[in-house]
């Protein structure tokens, strides 16, 4: 089918939720994808950051087939092996901080399963009635409609109203105003080390040493949510290893089982204790199918260093586009850890990233102006100069 068809045929049987750009992809193999012409693509996008090992892995497909022929999902009424390898190796990417998982479907999910556990833990575990979430502003935690009032932004939440109580959110980069912000009332502080949707935003070390001491001396959780900057992409396994933070519960999704759906959160044994039998579930969560995949991914990321790899290479494409800023001041920043990348633009970069895509690159972008870069972990250092020098062959237009 064509992508004129696509766009026909979509809008009559579809939900129109999407802004799709104007291709129609039907194959992947590392980081390279194909349209429905035939035309080949470097993705430096990655599905938004869930194929960190890229696409159609072989080994990752071997573990999938192996496991699609023995059992895909029994629910958690049962015992599975696969579940608990997969929570071991997540546990130990963790240096000790985390101690137990919960496993769900997405990112939205993970961050819902986080408030809740937050929640739960100080209202029966602590017996202290605390339930309020303070999260970032520019941050984006998920489509529910518990993460919608933590994103706290009003063009997400338009028409769903209302949304549940409990949240309030502060300004980044402002110590004070989350001083001022917190009350017997609060629960968790809840945030991303590199804010993702937001625009790629690191969040500064500094400054997340600051709250993680502000939690503690006001006793109160803090939260990353690690779904778009965890697993490796940041240059560490989990991206709050880089700012040297230690948060009580990380959540987790899009590269976990490197395309399936699937999410987590990991809690510290303490807060753990916040979640009881019967307390909160989901039937798909953890089934031995995607499990046993995203158990392959981990060992993978482990035994290739793929956290190492994404720093090296992610400061080899940092340092090309920070060359390329210094050429030419359409370039207003360049910015981000590993290979979680943005590049913003002075002016809107529509065009850009048209070209872009029309040459056979495709990159993320957002609010207008900011091109993104999630690209697989496997990337190469050929296919990043081949992605620069495209680039700058465009910036030379305009
Ligand atoms: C994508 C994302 C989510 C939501 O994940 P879904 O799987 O789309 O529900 C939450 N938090 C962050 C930081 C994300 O990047």
């Amino acid at each position: 089918m064509n992508y004129q068809d696509f766009v026909k045929q979509e809008s009559m049987y579809i939900c129109s939720t999407y802004s799709r750009y104007p291709i129609a992809l039907e194959r992947g193999f590392a980081c390279k994808v194909w349209d429905c012409t035939g035309k080949q693509y470097l993705d430096l996008l990655a599905g938004i950051a869930i194929a960190p090992l890229g696409h159609c892995n072989t080994e990752v497909r071997a573990r999938l087939n192996e496991q699609a022929n023995k059992l895909w999902n029994i629910s958690n009424l049962f015992y599975q092996q696969e579940q608990l390898n997969l929570a071991k190796r997540l546990v130990e990417s963790t240096n000790a901080q985390h101690s137990k998982v919960f496993f769900c479907n997405s990112g939205a999910e993970a961050n819902e399963a986080a408030i809740k556990l937050a929640r739960r833990y100080w209202q029966v575990y602590k017996q202290r009635e605390s339930y309020e979430i303070i999260s970032l502003s520019s941050c984006f935690h998920g489509r529910t409609l518990g993460t919608l009032a933590a994103t706290g932004r009003e063009n997400l939440s338009q028409g769903f109203t209302p949304l549940p109580d409990g949240f309030k959110q502060v300004p980044v980069n402002d110590l004070n105003a989350l001083k001022e912000a917190i009350t017997s009332k609060t629960a968790a502080v809840m945030l991303e080390v590199i804010q993702g949707e937001g625009g790629v935003l690191p969040l500064p070390f500094d400054y997340l040493k600051g709250v993680e001491a502000l939690c503690k001396e006001k006793e109160i959780l803090l939260i990353c949510d690690e779904v778009q900057c965890g697993l490796c992409r940041s240059g560490q396994f989990w991206a709050w290893q880089l700012a040297g933070i230690k948060p009580d519960i990380t959540s987790v999704a899009k590269g976990l089982a490197n395309g399936l759906p699937m999410g987590a959160i990991l809690a510290t044994a303490e807060v753990a204790n916040g979640f009881a039998p019967g307390s909160h579930a989901t039937t798909f969560g953890g089934g031995c199918l995607v499990a046993s995949v995203a158990d392959k991914v981990i060992e993978i990321m482990q035994r290739d260093n793929l956290a190492t790899r994404a720093e090296q290479i992610g400061n080899y494409f940092k340092g090309k586009l920070q060359n390329l800023a210094k050429k030419y001041a359409i370039i207003a920043d360049v910015r981000g850890h590993g290979l979680m990348l943005g590049l913003e633009l002075a002016k809107n970069g529509k065009e850009i990233w048209t070209d872009l895509l029309n040459n056979g690159f495709i990159c993320g972008f957002s609010q207008n102006k900011v091109l993104r870069f999630l690209p697989p972990l496997i990337i190469e250092q050929a296919e990043i100069d081949s992605f620069v020098e495209n680039l700058e062959q465009i910036l030379q237009k305009y």
